[in-house]
């Protein structure tokens, strides 16, 4: 029987349509040379395909969905919100208020302006970077994902500080010379490319918990020294937190390590849902942003009633639950659970988590960078990934993708979802 017809039927269709068949191509299940689910549905910890097959979700819209699928809250405040218009094209209220709660919360963001995505964040933060400094080059960090910004889209060739070749066809090769790649959490390359470029230097961009090479922690003292170095030379210290922002922590990675970056983008927990970024930060960077300085950026959409509504929502209620110590200690239940289960079957298994985020790697060490990272076993992670897929546990289909999991991942949920993992 084969019980995901419906969605293998609308992925037929889906490829004439949009190239790979999806919108975004994670979700084509490539990696794991398998073909997407279709959803139709989603509540609390689960999502529902149009097979009606169950998931337990640990993807969570890639993060958003930190109080789990359809809060009640959430639907409430769009719904409110819908009735009175869905996008005006002029300011209200609500963009200041859902402003004042992410900076009460992180302190580094001074001021701030919204976006539509992660992407549009991080590339107005790059440019708002050059704009202020006026110098061209970056360094950003192998593995380390920034959106689909051209000046972001490089990775590092073998060496320890490769010159930018890009990542895709389609980026010229003078603007990829400008981004230097290092090696994650590696200080002495940092430190060698620092020296040679810092003269020229605007912006070093970090995940400093990266979460798009699997789920790898920044090391303090790594994170320390980018602090330093781009403060001695004047440039500008960028955070992505698109990802771990309202995920790791309420103040997110920044919290944790307790280093205030120069300029922070957020995106996905912060839109509740709908499509959302920000990126802020010190009040004189800021201040050089178009109207008030002349680096230009601007958007149609930005700041969007409903996008703004449900986030406004969300980021309350994770301020009033503060659940992130919980969610950890869940992460960890589900993962000790599962080392277990890999222990007795004698397969290498290593994972980590801080707050609602997680990651496990096929490998007897944790990997410290994105080097590791592909060195760790693609077949047991494959396997792991489709067998789990076909017992209803839905995990990221690629080892260099993080997992979420959100305060309706109750312990009975996790207690299931064991059961059947101990049974593959
Ligand atoms: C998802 C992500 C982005 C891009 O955000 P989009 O909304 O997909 O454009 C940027 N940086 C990080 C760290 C991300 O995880």
């Amino acid at each position: 029987m084969n019980k995901t017809k419906k969605s293998q039927d609308l992925f037929e269709q889906a490829q004439k349509i949009m190239p790979g068949g999806v919108n975004s191509p994670v979700r084509a299940f490539k990696n794991v040379n398998s073909s997407p689910i279709f959803i139709k549905s989603a509540k609390g910890p689960y999502l529902y395909d149009v097979d009606d097959n169950q998931y337990v979700d640990f993807i969570g819209s890639w993060g958003p969905m930190i109080l789990g699928h359809s809060n009640p809250r959430i639907i409430k405040a769009v719904e409110e919100q819908l009735q009175l218009g869905t996008s005006y094209g002029a300011p209200t209220e609500g963009e200041s208020k859902m402003g004042q709660l992410i900076t009460s919360v992180m302190p580094s963001i001074e001021m701030m302006r919204m976006v539509n995505s992660g992407t549009e964040a991080t590339m107005s933060c790059i440019r708002l970077a050059r704009g202020v400094t006026g110098k061209d080059k970056i360094i950003k960090f192998t593995g380390c994902y920034h959106g689909h910004v051209d000046s972001l889209l490089i990775k590092a060739g073998s060496g320890v500080s490769t010159f930018g070749l890009p990542d895709s066809p389609g980026i010229p090769k003078d603007l990829a010379q400008h981004t230097v790649t290092v090696p994650f959490n590696d200080i002495d390359a940092f430190e060698n490319t620092y020296k040679s470029i810092k003269d020229d230097l605007a912006a070093v961009i970090i995940e400093p918990i990266a979460g798009n090479m699997g789920f790898i922690p920044g090391e303090i003292e790594f994170l320390k020294i980018l602090r330093e170095a781009t403060s001695a030379c004047g440039a500008v210290l960028i955070f992505d937190e698109v990802m771990t922002g309202f995920r790791v922590s309420l103040g997110g990675a920044q919290e944790i390590y307790g280093i205030q970056p120069d300029l922070t983008a957020l995106g996905k927990v912060i839109g509740g849902g709908l499509p959302v970024g920000a990126f802020g930060g010190k009040r004189e960077i800021m201040e050089q942003l178009a109207p008030s300085g002349p680096v230009y950026q601007a958007g149609t959409l930005s700041g969007n009633p409903l996008a703004v509504a449900a986030g406004t929502c969300l980021i309350q209620r994770l301020i009033e639950l503060n659940p992130f110590e919980e969610l950890e200690l869940n992460a960890k239940f589900l993962l000790n659970g599962i080392k277990e289960v890999m222990i007795q079957k004698g397969i290498p298994f290593v994972s980590n988590q801080i707050g609602g985020m997680f990651g496990f790697f096929f490998a007897e060490q944790q990997p410290r960078n994105f080097e590791d990272v592909v060195e760790t076993n693609d077949k047991n992670f494959e396997q792991f990934f489709k067998q789990s897929l076909d017992q209803g546990i839905y995990f990221a289909p690629s080892k260099f993708e993080a997992g979420f999991i959100s305060t309706k991942h109750s312990e009975s949920v996790l207690i299931n979802v064991l059961s059947k993992i101990q049974a593959l």
